[in-house]
């Protein structure tokens, strides 16, 4: 969350449960396979439980990115759904430090609530984005966590966005990662598939994986197949993309919103949404045209 007081948008405003379902029915009519639900973050949201249930009909993936803090009070409903997989944000392993980075003391919340879910059998893959001089001193832990539990730790170059102070120097590359993790323990490379954001390794033995997701310094533009449609229902074509189109209001008036869909898949940039490719080291996040990354949605 920015430091920054928050405003959220007036609840008329937003996809309302039967929206979701509705757009989302005709993006899986037309192909998609695959329905993530993100944040901020998607079970604070009073409906999230109506939410689900309805997504979950569809012959889709259904998945979730959450902060971890209330997903013990959803346990029964992924279950009954068919969610097997959860991407869980968690930056640090000290309690400190989180309470520092999310100003909020639910560090033993979080951390239960994940032992919780790999107990009920749920993939986990525990996202932490790493920095120079916030949580650089912490990778190595993060790999041992993966020696007794089948947890999947994805490494996540820090990105620019409006608002959050990026600066290259903090960057930790993909390289400086693996090479940290390679003078610790002999690791081995595992196979990605083609529309992968991550690259996935593990160390001989260890019951879990880990992986680099190096948008900034080996982004993996070329595969991806992902769009993303924001609480409010405009459509982005890539996490840093300019342009947003307004599918919720075209579908209130009752239009065919296939052509805009159709059309935004059409102008998607070849790499990082055109606006910092290949310069990725001289960018100014407060120069980019984009939402802050809790608006769009990780
Ligand atoms: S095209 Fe955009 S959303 Fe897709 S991988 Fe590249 S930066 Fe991410």
């Amino acid at each position: 969350m920015p430091e920054e007081e928050m405003h959220f948008k007036a609840s008329p405003l937003l996809m309302q449960p039967e929206e979701i379902e509705a757009i989302a029915g005709l993006f899986v009519r037309w192909g998609v396979r695959k329905i993530r639900l993100t944040g901020g973050e998607p079970l604070v949201r009073k409906e999230a439980a109506d939410i689900i249930r309805r997504l979950s009909r569809y012959p889709v993936e259904l998945t979730l990115t959450t902060n971890g803090a209330k997903v013990d009070e959803f346990v029964e409903l992924f279950h009954s759904v068919g969610i097997r997989s959860l991407n869980i944000s968690l930056d640090t392993l000290k309690e400190d430090r989180f309470l520092a980075m999310t100003r909020r003391p639910l560090f033993q919340k979080v951390w239960d609530n994940i032992q919780l879910m790999i107990r009920e059998g749920f993939h986990v893959k525990v996202n932490a984005v790493m920095m120079h001089g916030v949580n650089d001193d912490e990778i190595l832990d993060f790999v041992a966590w993966t020696k007794e539990q089948p947890v999947h730790v994805r490494f996540i170059e820090f990105m620019p966005f409006t608002g959050n102070h990026w600066e290259n120097k903090r960057v930790i590359s993909y390289q400086e990662i693996i090479n940290t993790v390679a003078e610790q323990y002999d690791i081995m490379k595992l196979r990605d598939d083609h529309h992968d954001t991550s690259k996935k390794f593990m160390v001989y033995n260890h019951a879990g994986t880990f992986s680099v997701i190096s948008t900034m310094t080996a982004p993996f533009c070329q595969g991806c197949n992902r769009m993303r449609l924001t609480a409010d229902g405009k459509m982005k074509n890539c996490l840093f993309s300019k342009g947003e189109v307004d599918l919720l209001s075209a579908f209130r008036n009752g239009e065919d919103i296939e052509p805009l869909v159709r059309q935004c898949v059409l102008e998607k940039e070849e790499a990082l949404g055109g606006q910092f490719a290949p310069d990725v080291e001289r960018v100014d996040p407060d120069l980019l045209t984009n939402r802050s990354m809790i608006r769009i949605g990780g």
